[in-house]
């Protein structure tokens, strides 16, 4: 008889998340009882000290492992005892594994968003990449993107301040010369480069429209969206209509929860049935 896996995921809203049932279905496909609940976060708790306790008690309570999302993957960091590569790099942890006493942050939206990637896209030489929106998504984006061979990478959001730390956060630790634009750079950055990633919520039901005009879209880019509801969004509709090769935010989405998967587990994830899993869900 197997042990019971025991997974929980904090962070505001995570309700109607659908990586709880992805996880529990790719659980049993392994034949493990696998269960994933969500612990949703009062704005308030999104303290170190509520954070702490909620991390004592998972602790207590037998918890194997926990994501984590929005508003404490920055709080939780020193909280724990040791982090993965990938998540020191970006600064932000969405999974942390209780290994003994010990908490173990990793960072799978980098590691998922990189995989996606490779598979999409392939390994390069990638030239010029322009990433659309610097917030917390954005900064695994870029991460995983520097330990990429691109030759350079051009951040860009609407809040200069934010394209700028994210430019020099990401330079300190890369390879590819990174550095910030202003959205009115956009159609001569574009022009230049070779491929471009949305990371603004636009293309979301609730963002409907694109973060940028879809006719500075020539058709030697590649175009990647990271949000993924729906899974074409208006900008990978552009994209593909002018004959640019185009990655679907549904890569990053579901690899993102194999990794996690694999670090709670230790067992091989089928993303191919997690993938048609999350499109059906
Ligand atoms: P966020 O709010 O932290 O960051 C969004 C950033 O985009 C902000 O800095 C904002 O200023 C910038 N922005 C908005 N409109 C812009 C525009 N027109 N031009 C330039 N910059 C603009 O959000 P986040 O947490 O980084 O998530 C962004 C989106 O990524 C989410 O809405 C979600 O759909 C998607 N997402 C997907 C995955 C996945 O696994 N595929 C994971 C996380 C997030």
């Amino acid at each position: 008889e197997r042990r019971a896996v025991l997974i929980g995921l904090i962070g505001e809203g995570v309700t109607p998340s659908l990586t709880p049932p992805m996880h529990e279905r790719e659980g049993a496909r392994h034949g493990m009882p696998y269960v994933y609940r969500t612990i949703d976060l009062d704005p308030a708790e999104a303290t170190p000290d509520a954070v702490e306790g909620l991390l004592a008690s998972a602790q207590r309570l037998g918890f194997d492992g926990l994501n984590i999302t929005h508003p404490i993957k920055q709080t939780i960091l020193p909280l724990l005892d040791e982090l993965s590569p990938a998540a020191r790099r970006v600064g932000a942890v969405n999974t942390v594994v209780f290994d003994g006493g010990r908490r173990i942050g990793h960072n799978t939206d980098v590691t998922g968003f990189g995989q996606a990637f490779d598979e999409a896209i392939g390994a390069g030489p990638h030239g010029t990449v322009v990433l659309v929106g610097a917030g917390g998504a954005g900064a695994a984006v870029a991460t995983a993107l520097a330990e990429r061979d691109i030759a350079e990478l051009v951040i860009v959001d609407l809040d200069a301040r934010r394209a700028g730390e994210l430019a020099s956060a990401v330079d300190a630790a890369s390879r590819p010369s990174v550095r910030a634009a202003a959205p009115d750079a956009l159609a001569a950055e574009l022009a230049a480069a070779d491929g471009v990633v949305n990371a603004t919520p636009f293309g979301m039901a609730a963002h409907p429209g694109t973060a940028f005009d879809p006719a500075l879209l020539e058709p030697r880019l590649w175009v990647a969206d990271i949000v993924y509801r729906p899974v074409e969004t208006a900008l990978l509709a552009e994209a593909a209509a002018r004959g640019c090769r185009v990655m679907p935010g549904l890569g990053m989405a579901m690899g993102q929860a194999a990794d996690a998967f694999e670090i709670f587990t230790g067992e091989t994830a089928d993303r191919r049935a997690m993938l048609a899993d999350l499109r059906d869900l």
